[in-house]
């Protein structure tokens, strides 16, 4: 098998598996009441530019030769570099779903039964999905070799993270006060605090 032809099945399985984790959550949310939601045009637009990037561009990419012209060719040991950091991406990826739990959503959104979670996780890093986004996006450029298909998942992560975060940490201080302010004294956003 070509080894481009592996990069872009790792980057399918990592996909798959991420999309499986999400199921029963996105279940549970339906049923939860909601009382705040938060979510700015520009994020929406970003989140639905980053399902291009991360999903229907790959696809493509994958299985059809449209994209061929914007192919690139990186050293095979930067290529390689990719699953690593495409598996660290899955394992934190699992780890915050686990953790965070009925608390997860796609968005900004507070429900009525909201905990704020400060364990697993959580402990070290407010942010570990993002993290793990990160991650994800990195992996995407050195396994998907494609200008189209690999760094646009980048291109577009930076501006969502540093708006999203900003957005996300005011409604949970607004929701929780005193004891997220605490919490994120004692954390760092996505490298563990020393
Ligand atoms: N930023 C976190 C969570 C992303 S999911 C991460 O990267 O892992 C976004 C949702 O998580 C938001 O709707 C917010 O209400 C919720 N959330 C974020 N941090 C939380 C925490 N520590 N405890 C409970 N809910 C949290």
């Amino acid at each position: 098998m070509p080894t481009t032809t592996l990069f872009k099945l790792f980057y399918w399985i990592a996909l798959i598996i991420e999309m499986a984790v999400r199921v029963p959550l996105n279940q549970a949310r339906r049923k939860a009441a909601t009382t705040e939601r938060r979510i700015s045009t520009l994020e929406f637009v970003l989140l639905s530019l980053l399902s291009l990037t991360g999903f229907f561009l790959p696809l493509v990419y994958t299985f059809t030769p449209w994209l061929r012209f914007a192919d690139y060719t990186l050293p095979p040991a930067l290529g390689w570099l990719g699953v690593p950091l495409l598996a660290c991406a899955v394992y934190l990826f699992i780890r915050a779903h686990r953790d965070l739990a009925a608390n997860w959503s796609p968005s900004l959104e507070i429900f009525s039964t909201h905990r704020l979670v400060t364990h697993g996780i959580y402990r070290h890093i407010r942010h570990p999905m993002y993290a793990s986004q990160w991650l994800l996006v990195f992996a995407q450029l050195l396994l998907l070799q494609n200008w189209l298909a690999g760094p646009t998942g980048l291109l577009l992560f930076i501006p969502f993270y540093f708006l999203r975060v900003r957005a996300e940490e005011q409604m949970m201080l607004d929701t929780f006060g005193e004891q997220y302010n605490a919490y994120r004294r004692s954390t760092g956003a996505v490298f563990p605090r020393l």
